[in-house]
């Protein structure tokens, strides 16, 4: 088995340092999602790769965070919000059986949260969902992508 460890660099990951997600934050589709939109205080992307159609990942936009407890009251009020309405929205696109909320951060410790739908036919049917199960090689069609985004971001606009 090998042994896991937290990075060498984790406490300047913490501070954001090289933070990835700071660094994406603002600029539109990348090679592994597509933007949806952007909210107050958090933006929507929807993933490109993944078996479970609809999975977005809620990013914190106001600067980095890495914890929710980090935010005034307010401000985490906020964010939790932006992040239940994005859950809506999927949940109303998709027609999952359930929805997943995961905030984690034990790569990336900027705050973010994946929003991920649950099909009854999924990977993890009854359980919770390994990282692996999530993912898939690869990308579902761009025109599809940039259909279901646009779908959510109409949702999310009412
Ligand atoms: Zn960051």
């Amino acid at each position: 088995m090998t042994e896991r460890a937290w990075p060498g660099d984790w406490a300047d990951r913490m501070a954001g340092k090289d933070c990835p997600l700071c660094g994406a934050l603002g600029k539109g589709d990348d090679d592994f999602s597509v933007g949806v939109c952007a909210g107050e205080v958090a933006e929507v992307r929807l993933e490109r790769r993944t078996r479970l159609p609809g999975y977005c990942v809620v990013v914190w936009r106001l600067g980095h965070v890495a914890e929710p407890t980090d935010l005034d009251p307010g401000q985490a009020g906020r964010y939790w919000a932006e992040v239940l309405a994005v859950g809506r929205a999927v949940r109303a696109r998709f027609s999952p059986v359930k929805m997943n909320y995961m905030t984690l951060g034990n790569t990336v410790p900027h705050l973010h949260t994946h929003v991920l739908p649950r099909y009854r036919d999924d990977p993890a049917p009854g359980g919770p969902i390994e990282w692996r199960q999530i993912h898939a090689p690869d990308p579902a069609p761009d025109a599809e992508l940039r259909r279901q985004a646009a779908d959510l971001r109409a949702l999310l606009d009412r």
